[in-house]
């Protein structure tokens, strides 16, 4: 945590919210044992909630905060995909096996037995895998409105998966397409587990492109801060038709981090990124739910900060860029409505406006982007709607 606190030194709000996170327990405490050590030791249900904690520990915290009857289905919801995605991502499982099993993942969860050894790139992920049917078993305790959302989008994620495996990310519309099934279909699932729920309107689930966006707008943030990590693993989501713009290959960014082309390319990424900024408030603005609120906007809200900061940074190309610890913490506390999720996504996109550059290529189309993310944040209520209300 040092590391963290010296960070936030000049933002004195930070380091109190890292604490006040830290003593509320906010997410529970770390799970220091080993996974496979648990495996044999805990129910099924709490087998499942380590590993969510494993896997993601900014996910189980957030999942933390769900109004009770949505816990359940989301944290099997979240493992049933990460086991797909598993799947997935591991480059040494073969095509001729990984294929037929991406596609006949989603009736995994419907066998109390099924369960495979030695696949995922890491090793939480692999026990995750060898383990499987104590997620099944809990999926099959959920009621069957939730357990048919679930495998309807593991099985739509797995076909995209499998198409998306014989072909590269080559267009932009390819790129949209990749980042629909593997997180737009998320923000749809999701939105559908909300409203059965009854937590929230039928019109939030009705609304696809809106939980598109919200899915694309994370993952799209995640596939350019990655640029590094991934290249490193083999594997690349930017589209061509982007970087082909600026270079014969990808990985000439990595040699040349610092010259305007390579920062051209990546803030003509971040533009890309943006364009989903706007949906991702309008669906913001429709949820009911504080609970489900926080839920969707604090991921949001990080996303819009992590384009800021990569934006015009060359350490993209070189290393990991994050947003620091103590502004997830201070978000994480103080996103409890609408309004100052505006706030934060004000303060975000003239952050970014600030750092554009009168020379970037895209400089015109990411001013203009900016200036309707911040004429939204700063919409006042109209008559109509408050008449309404
Ligand atoms: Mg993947």
């Amino acid at each position: 945590m040092i590391r963290e606190l010296i960070q936030s030194a000049y933002y004195p709000r930070e380091i109190s919210a890292m604490f006040k996170i830290k003593m509320s327990g906010f997410g529970g405490s770390k799970v220091k044992a080993p996974l496979d050590d648990l495996a044999t030791k805990l129910d099924d249900s709490e087998f499942c909630y380590a590993a969510l904690k494993k896997v993601s520990r900014s996910f189980a915290a957030v999942i933390d905060q769900l109004p009770p009857e949505l816990r359940d289905p989301i944290c099997i919801f979240y493992l049933v995909l990460r086991g797909l995605d598993t799947i997935e991502d591991d480059t040494s499982f073969p095509d001729e096996q990984k294929h037929p099993l991406l596609l006949e993942f989603y009736s995994k969860s419907l066998d109390p037995e099924w369960s495979i050894e030695g696949v995922g790139d890491a090793e939480d992920y692999k026990i995750l895998l060898a383990n499987y049917f104590r997620v099944s078993r809990s999926f099959q305790r959920l009621e069957e409105k939730y357990q048919l959302v679930i495998m309807d989008i593991c099985k739509r994620m797995g076909e995209g998966m499998v198409e998306f495996s014989e072909k590269p990310v080559n267009s932009k519309e390819d790129y949209d397409k990749y980042c629909h099934y593997v997180a737009g279909l998320v923000g749809i699932g999701l939105s559908q587990l909300f409203t059965i729920s009854g937590r929230e309107d039928v019109m939030l689930s009705q609304r696809e492109d809106l939980s598109n966006s919200m899915g694309l707008f994370l993952q799209k943030t995640n596939i350019v801060r990655d640029y590094n990590e991934d290249l490193n693993f083999g594997r690349s989501f930017w589209p061509k038709e982007i970087w082909g713009r600026y270079a014969e290959t990808l990985d000439a960014f990595e040699k040349n981090p610092a010259s305007p082309v390579s920062l051209a390319c990546l803030n003509h990424m971040v533009k890309n990124a943006l364009h989903h900024a706007k949906d991702s408030l309008e669906y913001l603005s429709a949820i009911d739910d504080p609970k489900v609120f926080r839920f969707c906007a604090i991921p949001q809200a990080m996303a819009i900060a992590t384009l800021s900061k990569v934006y015009n940074n060359p350490e993209v190309f070189t290393g990991v860029v994050k947003i620091r610890k103590g502004l997830t913490a201070l978000m994480m506390l103080q996103l409890n409505d609408f309004a100052t999720a505006k706030r934060y996504f004000r303060f975000f996109s003239m952050e970014l406006m600030n750092k554009l550059d009168r020379n970037d290529p895209n400089y015109v189309e990411t001013k203009d982007i900016l200036i309707e993310i911040i004429a939204v944040c700063n919409a006042k209520p109209s008559y109509r709607a408050m008449e309404i209300a």
